[in-house]
């Protein structure tokens, strides 16, 4: 054996994964096949605090470029709610790199420019063609981001309803001022089908835009340049300079599926454990089950299981509560999207805190003191679309 663990896939997740489990002496190899951490970086590049804290990690400044201060989500109409919170935009390579350091530190094998090319079964585990040659393990875990190749060899399907993944496109963006407000901006409605727009300011007269769609292909150009016309014409702006852009799936809503098998977990966006920091603290989750059954020698799925079954606990309802709200918003219209945000307008939205049960009722109650008839756009759930 080679290791006792092969991490396949350098996300957040995979390099939690693979610094947990080397920390508790296991030995690891972590493989990926970009050229050198966060290169090219990927465009994740903002989180907020609260989301990030569940991974028990302290934000470090040195990958942070700007502090912002929350977020606001604007309707159709431009109505609005402000969700305040500590909120980062981050350098993704530098961010990369802290936690490579940490992964190596702990004992981790890390080699980029790597690729997973095949995994085969054998005997004792398993053995893995690469482009550098063969490795051989007794336990995988991919983290191979959103389109899994690896899991697909593996007769695995980590992601329960792939069609719901959300096609996203990034772009860096240069006008005067554009990177100076202290708020992301998020924006709902018909012209995002499914998830948002987003409006990111990174300081001085950076900032980046987003389009993220869901249920209408790959391909979401044509509404991201619709959405940069829109946002020229919200902010005043004649001319925006587009300096880079880039695509890729959220899994938002997409929730993880079959995430374990004998000697093998799914981790990450591979395993549609959206977000950085949820990611993250899955990849925790993961890494801390694995050394435990390499300690005891047994990588069977029932062992394994026990990193669904912490994963269930801490998110299983959040997650379909999230996947809940999305699809109720992807069928609702413009309309009625703007009667749910006079609710949320101008409320202290902290108070939507503790069990989802808790929270709805709290939602609840702004809905029957601010605009009692925004019930009827929940009727949207019920359509067929
Ligand atoms: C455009 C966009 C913007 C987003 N913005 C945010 C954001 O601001 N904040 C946030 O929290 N979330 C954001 N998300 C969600 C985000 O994608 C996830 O939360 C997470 O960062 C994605 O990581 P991942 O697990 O999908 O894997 P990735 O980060 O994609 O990592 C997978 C790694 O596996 C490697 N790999 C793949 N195949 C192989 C192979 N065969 N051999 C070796 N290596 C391999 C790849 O090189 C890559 O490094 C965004 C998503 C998109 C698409």
């Amino acid at each position: 054996m080679d290791a006792d663990i092969i991490v396949i896939g350098a996300s957040p997740a995979g390099v939690m994964a693979a610094r947990n489990a080397s920390a508790r002496g296991c030995k690891v190899i972590l493989l990926d096949k970009k050229e050198a951490a966060g290169v090219p970086p990927h465009p994740a590049n903002t989180f907020f605090k609260g989301m990030f804290d569940r991974t028990g990690e302290e934000v470090d400044q040195s990958y942070v470029i700007r502090n912002l201060r929350g977020a606001y989500i604007i309707a159709p109409s431009g109505r609005n709610v402000l969700f305040e919170g500590d909120a980062y935009f981050l350098d993704r390579k530098k961010f990369d790199e802290f936690y490579i350091k940490q992964t190596q530190d702990a004992g981790a094998d890390v080699r980029f420019g790597i690729e997973v090319l095949n995994v085969l079964r054998s005997e004792e585990g398993f053995l893995l063609s690469t482009s550098d040659g063969k490795v051989r393990c007794r336990l995988v875990i991919v983290s191979d981001g959103i389109n899994s190749r690896i899991s697909g060899l593996l007769g695995l399907k980590p992601i329960k309803y792939p069609d719901d993944i959300a096609w996203s496109m990034e772009a860096e963006i240069e006008a005067e001022g554009i990177g100076e407000p202290d708020y992301f901006e998020y924006y709902v409605g018909n012209h995002a089908p499914g998830w948002k727009s987003t409006y990111s300011p990174c300081g001085g007269n950076r900032a980046t835009l987003g389009m993220y769609v869901r249920r209408h292909g790959m391909d979401v150009s044509d509404f991201f340049d619709a959405w940069l016309e829109r946002f020229k014409r919200v902010k005043g702006l004649d001319e925006v300079k587009v300096i880079s852009r880039s695509t890729g799936g959220d899994p938002i809503a997409a929730i993880p599926g079959d995430i374990v098998a004998d000697g093998v977990m799914i981790v990450g966006g591979s395993a549609a454990q959206s977000g950085i920091g949820y990611a993250m603290h899955a990849g925790q989750m993961c890494g801390d089950v694995a050394a435990d059954a390499i300690e005891k020698g047994d990588t069977s799925k029932g062992l394994l299981s026990e990193y669904r079954k912490r994963w269930n606990e801490v998110y299983r309802k959040e997650y379909y509560l999230g996947r809940f709200a999305l699809e109720t918003l992807r069928k609702m219209s413009d309309m009625e999207i703007n009667e749910i945000m006079k609710v949320f307008e101008g409320e202290d939205l902290k108070v939507l805190r503790g069990s989802p049960f808790n929270q709805a009722l709290q939602i609840s109650k702004m809905m029957l003191k601010n605009n009692p008839s925004s019930i009827l756009s929940y009727r949207a759930i019920f359509r067929n679309r």
